[in-house]
């Protein structure tokens, strides 16, 4: 009996150690909270990427304009005062051209002052997202490279613990192990326990002095009066 005890105590530490492993591989972080948040980080980006590209080529569009009106303000110009022009109707009407010219430009230069400065805010800011992407990326890589070593090593741990539990289990009694995998159900997974001088490990309470004189003698399964567990007693 005494070396069944014992090997039912190895088959708890076994398992303890099993479902150590196990939540401990459940709740490693696998960075899918991450990619999920570098994608919605990188779709941000495009979208800035897209209106600063918008504003760059509204403000290649605005250049044209105001080199073109130039232009023909400066034609103008040189016609009006050139010296060709007797008929003061046509010289009127050629001046409110350049006029209407003039303040064509004014504005365009206006506008353009306010595109080259959201031109460079929005520069500025696809430039710090772009900052914050490669951030997580490399944030991801490094979660997921410490998910991929720690699961390994956490599914080989499980792996050479199962394989210890079976070589434990053929060596024990049928009921014995029946007994135990139904007390394991009813006490969050922990059946065996030690006593540690009278404690009982599994709840901290004494137990009876009869008890610890079964436990000593080794001749049969006790259980703790008080959280029903088998108990161990080690030398
Ligand atoms: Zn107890």
């Amino acid at each position: 009996m005494k070396e069944q005890l014992d090997l039912l105590f190895e088959l708890q530490q076994i398992d303890t150690s099993i479902d150590d492993a196990s939540k401990r591989l459940a709740g490693l972080d696998d960075g899918s909270t991450k990619r999920e948040e570098l994608e919605q980080q990188r779709a941000e980006l495009a979208e800035m990427e897209a209106t600063l590209k918008q504003t760059d080529s509204q403000q290649l569009d605005k250049e044209l304009e105001l080199e073109s009106t130039e232009e023909e303000r400066a034609q103008k110009w040189s016609r009006a005062y050139g010296g060709t022009i007797s008929d003061p109707k046509e010289l009127a009407s050629l001046e409110k051209k350049i006029e209407e010219l003039q303040r064509r430009k004014g504005k365009l230069e206006d506008t353009l002052l306010e595109l080259y400065d959201n031109s460079e805010q929005q520069a500025a800011k696809v430039e710090q997202q772009r900052e914050t992407v490669e951030r997580l990326a490399k944030e991801l890589e490094a979660t997921v490279e410490n998910f991929e070593r720690v699961s390994a090593e956490l599914e080989a741990v499980i792996g050479e613990a199962q394989q210890q539990r079976t070589a434990v289990v053929e060596k024990l009694d049928e009921k014995l192990l029946v007994d135990y995998e139904n007390i394991r159900e009813k006490s969050g997974g922990l059946a065996v326990v030690a006593v540690s001088g009278r404690l009982c490990t599994g709840c901290r309470v004494s137990i009876s002095v009869m008890l610890l004189e079964e436990l000593e003698k080794g001749k049969k399964l006790v259980r703790c009066e008080n959280c029903r567990r088998i108990l161990h007693y080690g030398e």
